[in-house]
């Protein structure tokens, strides 16, 4: 069910920054919370640091244009995306659509319009934002920002939690010490990648049968660490 309305997060990409500040603003109101990146780029960036509930995609964008960016954030998300374009006529619609986004705004738009399709949108598609994650016998409840192990509940500092949380949501793929960094940036004010691997340690003995021998949070050597995918 689609339950998160209040505190959706929405990432709105748009290179006409007062266009940009009108819609946040608007949404803000609205009851969502925003980020705004002004080129695709920032865009993407934006994107893996904090994995917004929904993106609102220009499609005319500098560095990288929204198609590109709507490909490439559909390899590897379900996220829901409403694209946002100045072009008129069947053709651009037909090709957003065919990358992948949910739905598509011809401008201009009112902000009232924008926000009802963002509403249909998330419910349409709100049984897939992933609030919980299970792995084995690990939980983590995103919303709450709650984690338990083997039915017991352990205490995370805000760096382990945006630690263990980022790497959760992408199992089996590794990060460096610089990525995890720069992923948790915002709740942490460490800068050495060195402050990675004592949160590792930390957590590790937080959450692991084994700390020496970990389940969940894996070592890639010379490279960093991966949060085991359970698919395998
Ligand atoms: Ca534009």
């Amino acid at each position: 069910m689609y339950n998160r309305s209040v505190h959706a997060s929405i990432l709105i990409v748009e290179d006409e920054e007062k266009l940009a500040q009108a819609i946040a603003l608007y949404l803000r109101n609205a009851g969502f919370s925003v980020e705004i990146a002004l080129d695709g780029q920032a865009a993407l960036e934006a994107f893996e640091r904090h994995r917004p509930d929904l993106i609102v995609l220009d499609l005319m964008l500098p560095k990288v244009d929204g198609w590109e960016v709507c490909h490439r954030i559909r390899r590897e998300s379900d996220v829901p995306i409403i694209m946002l374009t100045a072009r008129v006529g069947e053709p651009a619609r037909v090709h957003g659509l065919e990358l992948g986004a949910d739905d598509y705004l011809e401008k201009p738009f009112s902000l009232r319009e924008l926000v009802a399709r963002i509403h249909a949108v998330l419910r349409r598609t709100g049984k897939k934002s992933q609030t919980v994650i299970r792995a084995g016998d690990l939980y983590i409840d995103l919303e709450k920002h709650e984690v338990w192990v083997r039915k017991k509940r352990v205490e995370l500092t805000a760096s382990e939690f945006a630690l263990l949380a980022f790497m959760a949501q992408h199992p089996g793929r590794v990060f460096t010490r610089l990525q995890l960094l720069e992923a948790i940036r915002g709740s942490t004010t460490e800068t050495l990648e060195r402050a990675i691997d004592s949160h590792i340690k930390n957590l590790r003995k937080k959450i692991e049968r084994t700390p020496q021998d970990p389940e969940y949070i894996q070592t890639v050597y010379g490279i960093g660490y991966r949060f085991r995918d359970t698919k395998l």
